[in-house]
């Protein structure tokens, strides 16, 4: 998603308005998939400041993840804010926070996409006290307790079963 700011790349302090609809499928982020059910709605404004350009944007969407203990999915409503700086590519360097002007436009997909990623949480839970999933048999400890309850081990050991298992 590209977006032409041919009118304002040359008007110092001049402002443009922006307001789309980014359609992402799904992100995959710290282990975790994200799957849209909703677009990536931007709202925001690019300004000319000095010759650089600035895109200050909220973004609104929905999507479905799963929970962290017991692996349910859950739905999502999620805001974040994406700010990012453009400039002509020529003035950017090895360490530049800038992102390139390319033929008057700026990419809003790659900035909502990484805005994205360092704003959302790393564990998402269908419920704080979920119960999560019996280490041993799998069975979702939310529906009632399983079998291997009685079998009570020192979490040192159940630590290193796991461990194990996962090799
Ligand atoms: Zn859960
Ligand atoms: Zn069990």
């Amino acid at each position: 998603m590209k977006i032409d700011v041919s009118k304002i790349v040359k008007a110092e302090g001049a402002c443009q308005a922006v307001s789309v609809e980014i359609s992402v499928d799904k992100i995959d982020f710290n282990g975790q998939e994200f799957l849209f059910t909703a677009p990536l709605k931007v709202e925001g404004t690019v300004k000319n400041n000095g010759g650089n350009l600035y895109l200050d944007a909220a973004v609104q969407t929905q999507f479905v993840v799963n929970c962290a203990r017991c692996l349910k999915e859950i739905t999502e409503d999620f805001e974040f804010d994406v700010n990012e700086s453009y400039t002509q590519s020529e003035k950017i360097g090895e360490d530049s926070v800038f992102l390139p002007i390319v033929s008057n436009t700026v990419d809003l997909q790659s900035a909502v996409e990484e805005n994205f990623c360092t704003s959302v949480p790393f564990v998402f839970l269908c419920n704080e006290d979920c119960k999560g999933l019996c280490h041993t048999c799998g069975k979702d400890l939310n529906d009632g307790p399983c079998d291997c309850e009685d079998e009570e081990i020192d979490p040192r050991l159940a630590a290193l079963k796991a461990f194990l298992k996962n090799d």
